[in-house]
């Protein structure tokens, strides 16, 4: 029989599906548990500790080495997004949302994920040097 684990534990629902979906998507059979409560009241985050989510044993170094390609693919995103400032020549650059940059990055994975890019539009680079928008 294979053993069912507990492989990680999100204190963040959108996370946890994040990583459970791309999992899905590389043929890893897993799910979450608690992530309805915690999505309705994030209170009970910490009494139920987090959102867990189970997979095969047998599937935990799969897993690993998946996710940790995901991180490198999360990394390039975040190089490929850096630009030069057509004003200023500076490459200090970054999207406008810059100092919730980790959300923006979820944001744009969870979109990605969905297949709708409802933010494609909104791509918008703004240059710390010179304030130009662009
Ligand atoms: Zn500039």
């Amino acid at each position: 029989m294979d053993k069912i684990i507990v492989f990680q534990t999100f204190y963040n629902p959108i996370e946890a599906n994040i990583v459970k979906s791309r999992l899905m998507d590389a043929g890893i059979q897993c799910f979450l548990s608690d992530e309805n409560t915690i999505t309705i009241n994030p209170l009970y985050t910490q009494a139920l500790g987090g959102v867990k989510l189970h997979l095969f044993e047998r599937d935990v170094e799969d897993a690993k080495s998946i996710l940790k390609d995901e991180n490198v693919e999360i990394d390039l995103e975040e190089i490929e997004g850096a630009e030069v400032c057509p004003n200023c020549g500076s490459t200090n650059v970054g999207y406008v949302q810059a100092t919730k940059k980790r959300f923006g990055i979820f944001t744009v994975i969870v979109s990605v994920l969905l297949a709708v890019y409802p933010f494609h539009a909104k791509k918008t680079y703004h240059c710390f040097n010179c304030e130009h928008e662009f």
